[in-house]
């Protein structure tokens, strides 16, 4: 799948929430068993808080009773609402709210993150897949994940 606008491509994240409008920002999900083809059998990871959709209103579903699923239904077209979605990305305590594209600002913006990022600028500065097939992170990517929540962890210890 191409990129709006940048001809660049999208990781296609196996678990992408099949509701989400097409683009590089989506969410997460899980199909119900033997429902992969029916979005309507699909639960969303990011569920009810609405955090994500406090910062990015116009880009998410709203909330009805019958349907609470957090997912994209338009992809930001303009720098405010860029940022909108990088912070919908950075509130959502699950990292459900992701990144699949391959734009270097962006994926600067989210912090190089493999926790949010389907790709992040290494060492070497290539980009480089964080997500294996099966939708989990590689095994490079999880150790930096560990080891900034490890820091985290450091630090919130010493701010006691
Ligand atoms: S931001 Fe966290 S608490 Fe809120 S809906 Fe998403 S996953 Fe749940």
């Amino acid at each position: 799948m191409k990129e709006q606008g940048t001809g660049n491509t999208t990781f296609q994240h196996p678990f992408r929430f099949p509701k989400n409008a097409d683009g590089p920002f989506y969410t997460t999900g899980q199909p119900s068993k033997g429902s992969a083809q029916s979005a309507a059998q699909w639960c969303g990871n990011c569920l009810w808080c609405g955090a994500p959709e406090a910062e990015a209103p116009e880009l998410f579903a709203a909330f009805d009773e019958t349907y609470t699923d957090t997912y994209f239904v338009r992809q930001p077209q303009t720098p405010e609402e860029l940022a909108r979605a990088i912070m919908a990305a950075k509130v959502c305590c699950v990292s459900a709210v992701r990144y699949g594209g391959m734009d270097r600002n962006i994926i600067s913006a989210m912090g190089n993150n493999p926790e949010l990022c389907d790709y992040i600028i290494g060492p070497d500065q290539s980009l480089k897949c964080t997500v294996g097939s099966d939708g989990k992170l590689l095994a490079f990517a999880r150790s930096i994940v560990d080891e900034e929540n490890y820091i985290k962890q450091l630090r919130n210890h010493r701010e006691k």
